[in-house]
């Protein structure tokens, strides 16, 4: 990023009524004066936006869509769920159909002869009412859309359609393509109201109320003015409020609101907990760790929610294609409508009328709805599931994915080091050796070194960090630190060549973690790391879905490398990588694998580059580490490998329905314009079959979220 970056704004769109505008809103914000980048986002009407000036956005937006409000929104989406009114005044618009409807079957069976036929006047006067009614809001979009100069929306091909009907005096048609349009918009939006609701509620796992302990007891108040270093309180069966350290309590927590998996974990004094748990069996009093807004429920809203600022290619193509389409629809139809008559003589009536069912049938909204809203249910499926995905193009790159890169340690691994052998050298005892190693690896937080400690631990240890200094962290080769005036090394075979220290090999399977004390050989620990239960299941799981190329890259030395890469029947591995090493060990993946995307999967602890450069890359258990949450495409919530073989199940069958639905819309539309030019379709069976398609692509979004 560089210094000039503008932060990105989040505002709630009011009163945003179609998919086409905001659309329309887009580009023309993106074109605005001192607007670097906009991105509406139709599903959850927000805008998110890059300006140096808010009040010319509010300008900008006023000038496109009067009716438009921007409303600063808040930090996370759960408090809009609650919120979430939809768009339209369903009441007003229910009423105002209802008397059109009215007005159209008296209309209908004026007609019909049963009564005394209205006199032309009065049916004209009848017409006009129930059409304006019905029409208010469409003509009023149209009319808004012209004036701004900007392309062809579906009001327009509505009023022109009906308009038409209208002047060759196909009075029931005009009156009922507008009120059927007008229902299936309706219920269109209301379906989108639906399932923006349930994606919503999967993520409303937000916490309402913390207990704080003060002089006087407890006192309920909401998270948000909670303070870190604080002291809270919660009891059996409520929603852990805020991120912290467990002071006092044992119980069992249910995390699947944040990772999807129903395990519970056994939590203790000094454990870490996280916002988003729910205490099931016992109370604990919690120290107060990180704000609200920094805890993990409120960054997993944040990431779904900012998952709509990078759209996929599809989603974008539609927009564009709806742009072109649209005009190009309605040359179509005035071709239609004209030249045959002019040219053959034959009756304008005729093809004015088919010209007509064309322009009702074109309509795009079914595609420019239901994309978006497919990508968004999957999205919110991957989350439900522990798995959040940045954004659509994610969810496409993840369906296209053919070759999947594992990081060992602490991804296809446990990361938890049993020690299997203390070899010690020049005069030093076994224990000095873990005493040195437990302080030069004190303060590295990377798997090996918090195995080291804990061993060093349970001999009964303690590290005075009085006597400790200069602890340095050399990514992929070790650590070194002062303790006690002594320089000390810890590494693998790569880090003590490199300082020129003449050490021993080991024959023991494992991580060989050398010492050396003053630049003189001290000896090696071996540890020993076992592979994850997950991890094979994985790894079948990735081919059952045809990934044909599973490797591995890693830091540690090539015969573990090996060892593990055999047992998990893996395609390929490289060893004794640092992390740029790493980053090209992928470029020469990528060289020879150029069919399908690339998936990196590590858990962030130096491997951020590679995470960074893969097509997809996941950090996984990385809701601790922040630099993977920001550079990882795709954030997994627990430490499963399997969760890689989900996302990639999830993707498919999200990417699956958005084709379905594309080809859904394309087919409908494609059979009732060739039947509307050849004077085969009526204008009803064109309004039937648009409102149709959209709604049958909204139902078929939704399914997503049924998994
Ligand atoms: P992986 O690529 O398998 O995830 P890393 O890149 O994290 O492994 O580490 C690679 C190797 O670097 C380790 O196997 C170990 O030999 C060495 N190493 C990394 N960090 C440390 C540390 N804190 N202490 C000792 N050795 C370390
Ligand atoms: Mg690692």
């Amino acid at each position: 990023m560089t210094a000039d970056v503008l932060p990105m704004q989040k505002l709630h769109i009011k009163n945003l009524d179609c998919a086409a505008c905001a659309a329309k809103l887009e580009r023309a914000l993106k074109k605005s004066e001192g607007v670097e980048d906009a991105v509406v986002d139709f599903v959850n009407q927000l805008l998110f936006v890059e300006a140096r000036d808010m009040d010319r956005v509010r300008d900008a937006v006023r000038a496109i869509d009067p009716q438009v409000e921007l409303v600063p929104a808040t930090r996370t989406a759960t408090h809009d769920a609650r919120e979430g009114a939809p768009g339209v005044n369903f009441k007003k618009e229910i009423a105002l159909l209802s008397a059109a409807a009215t007005l159209f079957l008296w209309l209908l069976v004026s007609g019909s002869g049963w009564v005394s036929p209205l006199s032309f006047r009065w049916q004209l006067l009848i017409v006009m009412a129930a059409y304006l009614m019905a029409g208010g809001n469409v003509l009023a979009g149209a009319y808004r859309t012209i004036r701004q100069g900007l392309f062809f929306d579906e009001n327009v091909l509505m009023v022109i359609a009906t308009a038409g009907a209208l002047a060759i005096q196909a009075h029931a048609e005009a009156v009922g393509v507008m009120i059927f349009f007008k229902v299936g918009e309706l219920l269109q939006e209301k379906a989108v109201y639906h399932s923006r609701r349930s994606i919503r509620s999967l993520l409303a796992a937000q916490p309402d109320q913390a207990f704080l302990k003060t002089l006087e007891g407890l006192r309920p108040v909401p998270p948000k003015s909670v303070q870190v270093g604080d002291t809270i309180v919660v009891k059996p069966g409520q929603k852990i409020p805020l991120d912290g350290q467990v002071l006092e309590g044992e119980s069992q927590l249910d995390t699947s609101m944040l990772t999807g998996e129903p395990v519970p974990l056994a939590t203790q004094p000094g454990d870490t907990v996280m916002a988003g748990q729910i205490s099931t069996t016992g109370a604990l009093t919690i120290e107060v760790t990180r704000p609200f807004q920094e805890s993990s429920i409120a960054r997993v809203m944040d990431l779904v929610e900012h998952a709509a600022v990078r759209k996929a290619r599809t989603e974008k193509f539609i927009t564009v294609f709806a742009r072109y389409y649209t005009p190009l629809v309605v040359a179509a139809a005035a071709g239609i409508a004209f030249l045959p008559p002019l040219l053959t003589g034959a009756s304008y009536q005729d093809w004015i009328y088919r010209a007509l069912v064309l322009l009702v049938i074109s309509c795009p909204c079914a595609l420019v709805i239901s994309i978006p809203l497919g990508y968004f249910a999957g999205i919110g499926l991957a989350s439900r599931h522990g798995i959040l995905v940045k954004g659509s193009n994610f969810i496409d790159a993840l369906a296209a994915v053919r070759t999947v890169v594992f990081d060992k340690t602490g991804t296809l691994t446990r990361g938890v080091f049993a020690v299997k052998k203390i070899d010690s050298r020049n005069g030093f005892s076994r224990e000095q050796l873990l005493e040195l190693a437990g302080a030069a690896e004190y303060q590295s937080n990377h798997p090996i070194a918090r195995s080291i400690q804990i061993a060093f631990e349970k001999q009964g240890g303690r590290i005075d960090a009085a006597r400790l200094s200069a602890h340095t962290v050399h990514a992929g080769l070790g650590v070194s630190a002062r303790y006690d005036g002594q320089s000390i090394l810890v590494g693998n075979e790569n880090f003590m060549q490199r300082h020129a220290i003449p050490h021993s090999r080991s024959d023991v399977d494992g991580t060989v973690l050398h010492i050396a004390v003053d630049g003189r050989y001290a000896g090696a620990i071996v540890i020993g790391d076992a592979i994850r239960p997950e991890s094979l299941e994985a790894v079948h799981a990735l081919r059952d879905q045809g990934v044909d190329h599973i490797a591995m890259l890693t830091g540690d030395n090539a015969r573990t490398a090996a060892m593990i890469a055999a047992d998990l029947g893996l395609d390929n591995y490289h060893a004794g990588l640092l992390p740029e090493e790493k980053v090209r060990a992928l470029e020469k993946i990528e060289q020879k694998r150029p069919n399908g995307k690339i998936a990196y999967v590590g858990d962030g602890i130096n491997d951020a580059p590679v995470i960074a450069r893969s097509d997809v890359g996941l950090a996984m258990g990385a809701m601790g580490s922040d630099a993977a949450v920001e550079t990882a495409d795709v954030v997994i919530m627990t430490d499963s490998p399997m969760k890689m073989a989900e996302a990639l199940s999830i993707a498919r069958a999200t990417r699956r329905i958005v084709w379905q639905n594309i080809f859904l819309a394309f087919t409908v539309k494609g059979i009732f314009i060739a039947f509307g030019a050849f004077g085969l379709a009526t204008m009803w069976e064109a309004v039937f079959a648009d409102v149709g398609t959209a709604l049958l692509a909204v139902a078929n979004a939704a399914r997503i979220l049924r998994g």
